[in-house]
């Protein structure tokens, strides 16, 4: 090494990509507070704070309710290694790319699994299920809630009750819906969901909050092998987040807890009604702008998530060299497209706290500027007008 690298100066950046979103102001703040150790009777008291209010977020009473000390995928993980032993039978449904690793990691695990693909963009209906159900009769079926790649959301209101008709457990990701859109999980019988910290809970990444349900539980204890992880095998880590003994596990990361906290403060001090209610009207606004401009979703309008906006990139635009642009001359981040949509969509996040108009007018200003600099015909300010137009008809 020639010489030291410089202080760390990152550009100022709007994060409106699939995620990390911005984390909020309060949240970088109370992760300056000073460590505690991760036995101190203090940072104990925190954990517990936080467990309460995560319960209170996913709807739920689930003892078995903590954050995992890693990002999205790592819940994901904990819930697959704890639930599935070699042989058991699992049905994914995939409609974009989140199945396909929920698929992965259920065959690592020794799953049989059965594949249940939508077209990308579409969710299931529920007869579609219940007749896989009815064939399969798997011990687990894994869903995404809100899949990130498309836009596209699950309804999973009845799916639960489904499942338990045919004594299968129901396992959701709710990476990208916790914080963003509801999700009750005790109301909808969901039995193991995780989700993440970088998205609509607005922290960074490096946490996974998971619950499991008394039924799930009882999968767990009726297990015949050990659980394939040391880290995520959940008869260990409940012994640190699930009891009152919190005998060490591994060094829980005191700041990300911190951070975490925080933001389920953030998110219960606006309210669950209010925060969802306020992801669907910037969602209108962005979408009146975004169709303004000529952009046409990628996701079937009837299951349209708020927080995850995908759109077509328009003939004659290039991805790479638009969203370059974005970045470097106006500070902005969105997401290109994954898996089967790659090169073909941008994906816009207006998640947690960046859900707000002054974020919604932003990027509507700057991609006009993308799409004319590309050569589209867009009047000026139309995708602002748009917006403005439709919050003035809320
Ligand atoms: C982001 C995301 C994940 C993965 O989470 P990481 O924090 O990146 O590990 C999983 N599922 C969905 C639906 C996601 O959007």
């Amino acid at each position: 090494m020639s010489s030291i690298p410089g202080q760390l100066n990152p550009s100022p950046r709007l994060l409106l990509g699939p995620g990390p979103s911005d984390a909020h102001p309060r949240v970088l703040s109370a992760m300056t507070t000073p460590l505690l150790g991760h036995l101190d009777p203090q940072f104990l008291a925190i954990m517990t704070e936080t467990q309460e209010m995560l319960r209170e977020v996913y709807q739920t009473k689930n003892q078995l309710t903590f954050p995992v000390s890693a990002t999205g995928t790592a819940g994901m993980e904990t819930c697959l290694v704890n639930l599935v032993e070699p042989g058991d039978k699992v049905v994914v449904c995939t409609m974009g790319y989140f199945g396909n690793r929920m698929v992965e990691i259920a065959g690592r695990c020794g799953a049989q699994v059965t594949v249940k693909e939508a077209p990308w963009g579409q969710a299931f209906e529920l007869d579609a299920i219940r007749e896989t159900l009815k064939s399969v009769r798997p011990k687990l079926l894994a869903v995404v809630h809100a899949e990130t790649s498309t836009g596209a959301g699950q309804d999973i209101s009845q799916l639960g009750k489904l499942c338990h008709e045919f004594d299968t457990l129901l396992l959701t990701d709710c990476v990208t819906s916790l914080g963003c859109t509801p999700l009750k999980v005790d109301e909808w019988e969901v039995d193991a969901a995780f989700s993440c910290s970088q998205k609509g809970l607005s922290c960074p990444p490096g946490m996974s909050p998971v619950t499991f349900s008394p039924r799930a539980v009882d999968a767990l204890k009726a297990r015949k092998t050990k659980v394939q992880s040391w880290y995520f095998d959940l008869t260990t880590i409940m012994s640190y987040w699930g009891s009152s003994d919190r005998a060490y596990h591994h060094t829980a990361p005191i700041t990300m807890v911190y951070a975490l906290r925080e933001g389920l403060r953030l998110v219960l001090e606006e309210g669950l009604e209010a925060r969802h209610a306020r992801h669907q009207r910037n969602h209108v606004a962005l979408r009146a702008g975004l169709e303004a401009m000529g952009l046409e979703y990628t996701a079937n309008k009837a299951v349209q998530l708020p927080q995850l906006n995908a759109v077509k990139i328009p003939a004659g635009s290039d991805d790479v060299g638009g969203r370059k642009r974005l970045l470097t001359e106006f500070g902005i981040e969105i997401g290109g497209g994954l898996g089967d949509f790659k090169g073909k969509a941008w994906r816009i996040g207006i998640m947690g706290q960046n859900s707000r108009p002054n974020c919604v007018y932003t990027v509507l200003a700057a991609m006009e500027q993308v799409l004319r600099g590309s050569g589209a015909k867009i009047a000026p300010g139309s995708g602002v007008a748009a917006a403005e137009l439709a919050y003035a008809a809320m």
